[in-house]
């Protein structure tokens, strides 16, 4: 049973202000579960919500990962001590939007979450999430570490199945950091014949190769848009799948899908982003624009099924581990990424 009652948090104060503070550890009720936190990704959503652009809701660290550490009267499905991933968002299943297939529009999707955070010694994690699927068992042959990268992997795979991705596709990725690492072998294991790859930094391209991209290319260094057209016979690449937030990335995205093709904007842009960019050319090209946001229990149980088999490799995407106290560091190397693939955070 616990002994102390406070723990240490990263909690916003303002913006770029993060801070490890001191906290009550959450209380639960009947129905929650009280999870030790073992690992926790840092993500491209925590240095947007630390630079205070909110996007997505402003609880930080939502990869997280750890140990059973209570559970309530309640819980008959999960034991203290069994090791788990927890998603941090749950569908109603039974409001207009999620009964129209827009799961991650719910509105108590975006309201449900661990708490304080993910970034904590120990967070609650809520009713809702414990019903609903979203507490994942781990097998003992998958780290703590790489499980971390399991939502990060959801949130791919259904950006891939919103997408269409057919059998043999070309597909290209913009952006070669841990999310466009994880759509690259998820693109050949979902049957796409060629997989561009592009990234200003070249450290990141050559992981690219590693992770099995075809073809990459440094915009710093050639025409993207005239390298994909050179290798497409002229046309442009079926699906292009932008891997960040940039706003020069959408238009490269723009210009390099071949007629009739898919565009999915997965990383999340910057708030009060616009473009410039004749609609006419979307109209009469007839270019799709997808976006993708977040990821249901669905996704999470495929990426954690592709993860124990083997299929796809995510522990090679862990480059850098800080301690809670250095959350801070944590989130601001992950925003430099100028030597680093996935940042973790480890108790
Ligand atoms: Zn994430
Ligand atoms: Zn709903």
């Amino acid at each position: 049973m616990l002994v102390k009652c406070r723990m240490k948090a990263a909690v916003i104060r303002e913006v770029n202000d993060v801070r490890v503070e001191s906290v009550p550890i959450p209380k639960i009720g009947r129905k929650e579960i009280l999870v030790k936190m073992m690992a926790c990704g840092v993500c491209g959503t925590d240095i947007e919500k630390m630079r205070g652009e909110f996007i997505t809701p402003p609880v930080l660290g939502h990869e997280a990962t750890g140990e059973i550490f209570a559970v309530g009267a309640d819980v008959a499905d999960f034991k203290v001590g069994e090791r788990v991933l927890v998603h941090h968002h749950v569908p109603c299943y039974i409001c207009h939007y999620c009964r129209h297939g827009s799961h991650t529009m719910c509105g108590e999707f975006q309201r449900s979450n661990i708490d304080p955070c993910g970034f904590a010694e120990y967070f609650r994690v809520p009713e809702a999430n414990v019903d609903r699927g979203a507490v994942l068992r781990l097998p003992s042959s998958v780290s703590f570490e790489e499980a971390t990268l399991v939502e990060p992997t959801a949130c791919c795979i259904r950006g891939i199945m919103k997408s269409g991705i057919q059998i043999a596709d070309d597909v290209l990725v913009i952006g070669a950091g841990p999310i466009g690492l994880i759509q690259i072998q998820l693109l050949k294991l979902f049957g796409a014949s060629r997989v561009f790859s592009t990234d200003v930094l070249g450290f990141r391209l050559e992981a690219a190769e590693r992770f099995g991209a075809d073809e990459t290319i440094n915009p710093r260094q050639e025409g993207m848009v005239e390298s994909i057209k050179a290798m497409t016979e002229g046309r442009g690449v079926d699906v292009v799948i932008v891997a960040t937030g940039a706003t020069e990335a959408i238009l490269q995205a723009l210009r390099s899908v071949r007629k009739g093709g898919t565009v999915n904007l997965f990383g999340a842009p910057h708030r009060g982003t616009s473009l410039s960019y004749d609609v006419s050319e979307i109209f009469i090209r007839e270019i799709s624009i997808i976006p993708s946001y977040s990821a249901t229990e669905l996704e999470t149980n495929i990426a954690l099924k592709l993860l124990v088999s083997g299929r796809i490799d995510l522990r090679g995407l862990v480059t850098h581990r800080f301690r809670l106290d250095r959350v801070t560091d944590a989130v601001k190397y992950a925003a430099g990424g100028k030597d680093c693939l996935k940042v973790i955070v480890i108790p």
